[in-house]
């Protein structure tokens, strides 16, 4: 077996992720956010054969779950979110009547590895900025590499169709402000017309 040289190294890791972004540019859904609630909406949506990419904004998505509370990397579920994990194989532990823990290290890892086994296409370091809009419907994604957004370039961004938007940032829910503005925006330009 030959040895990979740097430059052979670095054509496998740009030729097999550009090969992915170009076969992701049109998409069934696109998910907004890579925490618990994206991450398992993917994954449902790729098992019943549709083609789903998820975006998020760190370089390790899973959101706020790895943290569990303050720090202590422990979740409490309820049967619901219970019965999500155990379908996965992560190991929950009956706390109260009702609520369960479980490690939130291997939930998320969890979550994140079976959402890329169904089939998900997951970019991570890519942040959501804005929706693409056709006609009175939303129709994909504008996005920008988080790195250009953290330092503040004035870098144009780009876009990935899809027929469905799911919104999952969590609480700042930032897909669903931007649509709201773009909504008010519209409604004030139509009236001053
Ligand atoms: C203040 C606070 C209150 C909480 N309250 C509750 C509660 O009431 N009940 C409960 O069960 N849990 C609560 N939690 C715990 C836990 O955070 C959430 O339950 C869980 O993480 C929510 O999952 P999510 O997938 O909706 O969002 P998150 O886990 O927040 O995941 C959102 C993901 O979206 C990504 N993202 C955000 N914006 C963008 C963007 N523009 N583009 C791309 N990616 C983006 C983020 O990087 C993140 O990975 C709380 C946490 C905090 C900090």
């Amino acid at each position: 077996m030959s040895k990979l040289s740097e430059v052979e190294i670095t054509r496998a890791i740009v030729d097999t992720y550009m090969n992915s972004l170009l076969d992701n540019l049109e998409l069934d859904v696109a998910v907004a956010g890579g925490g618990p609630a994206g991450l398992t909406a993917a994954r449902e949506l790729a098992l019943r054969g549709h083609k789903v990419a998820l975006f998020d904004r760190k370089l390790s998505p899973g959101g706020g779950m790895w943290g569990g509370g303050m720090g202590f990397n422990v979740i409490v579920v309820q049967e619901e979110g219970r019965s999500i994990l155990e379908e996965l194989g992560v190991r929950t532990s009956l706390y109260s009547p009702g609520y369960y823990t479980a490690s939130s290290v291997e939930s998320i890892t969890t979550l994140i590895a079976e959402a890329c086994r169904a089939g998900v296409s997951l970019f991570n370091l890519f942040s959501v900025e804005d929706v693409m809009v056709d006609l009175d419907r939303i129709a994909g994604v504008v996005v920008t590499s988080s790195p250009i957004e953290i330092a503040g370039l004035h870098v144009d961004p780009v876009c990935f169709s899809a027929k469905y938007v799911i919104e999952a940032t969590g609480h700042p829910l930032e897909v669903l402000h931007t649509v709201i503005e773009k909504t008010v925006l519209h409604s004030v330009l139509l009236l001053a017309a």
